[in-house]
């Protein structure tokens, strides 16, 4: 009976989108899962997790949650292109020169590096197998560096630590032709690009070159830091060009990089045995 066939045929033909559909988990973030689907995906389906950490900060004329907004918004532009989860956000962090402006906020490092590390032992006790660590604020590189290092090896797990603005210094240059900064034109370009309203150009003076100074010199130091932009190179990263476009090119390119460089690292891992 063709048509019979036919008939099974379309049945299947009309269940295939939906089928393929559930391949895909409801959400990509953990705190927006049951506990009976996360069980059916990880690690079966899902072995990878995205950690965010990042701290409030003051930065110039852009948001004090500038390192929050920022990895937050690589994680959540790159997890299913790397088939990943994405931890709920770790916001507080290890502010320091720019911590007495209003707004910053500081935990010590030892409860900070207490607190981290049992959140990555929950997230391996949880399942995932490769943890990528996206930070946005450098004052605690380190600090993220030792604790991935420490879990991977006791607990047999692949980590990985990215700080995008020190990957994208290249894109940096670039798009802007001239290198960044902290609250200068990568930070402020990639906060516009998730978020034009975190950028408070009103703020901006027109004579922020003479605000901005360059990261702390070993002949000084001074708490609080006089500037909350901070550039890399003296006399370069002041935002020149205000363009949303300019902002969403910017942004691509540092989403490309990073998500490249978790692929290849995954698939590394993968071929080496570790996954
Ligand atoms: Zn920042």
């Amino acid at each position: 009976m063709p048509s019979r066939f036919l008939v099974i045929g379309l049945f299947f033909l009309a269940l295939y989108p939906a089928a393929t559909h559930a391949q895909q988990p409801s959400s990509r973030s953990m705190d927006d899962l049951n506990w009976q689907e996360f069980r059916q995906l990880v690690p079966a389906k899902i072995k990878t997790v995205i950690l965010t950490v990042g701290t409030l900060e003051a930065h110039g004329f852009i948001n004090n949650g500038a390192d929050n907004t920022v990895p937050v918004g690589l994680a959540h532009s790159i997890a299913a292109d790397v088939n990943a989860l994405i931890a709920p956000h770790i916001p507080y962090g290890v502010t320091d020169i720019l911590a007495p402006y209003p707004g910053s906020l500081r935990i010590p490092e030892e409860p900070f590096r207490v607190y981290v590390r049992a959140v990555l032992v929950g997230l391996v006790n949880n399942g995932f197998k490769n943890i990528i660590i996206l930070n946005g604020h450098g004052p605690q590189i380190p600090i993220l560096q030792q604790l991935a290092q420490d879990i991977a090896l006791e607990y047999k797990v692949n980590t990985i630590v990215v700080n995008w603005w020190i990957l994208a210094n290249d894109i940096t240059h670039q798009v802007f032709g001239e290198d960044g900064g902290h609250a200068t034109n990568d930070e402020t370009a990639m906060v516009q690009a998730i978020n034009p309203k975190q950028v408070h150009w009103e703020l901006f003076t027109g004579n922020d070159m003479a605000e901005a100074l360059p990261v702390p010199p070993d002949a000084w130091s001074a708490v609080p830091f006089p500037a909350t932009m901070l550039q890399y190179t003296p006399g370069q990263g002041i935002p020149k060009d205000r363009t949303q476009a300019k902002a969403v090119e910017y942004y691509a390119k540092v989403v490309a990089k990073v998500k490249a460089l978790v692929l290849d690292t995954l698939n590394r891992w993968e071929l080496a045995g570790f996954n």
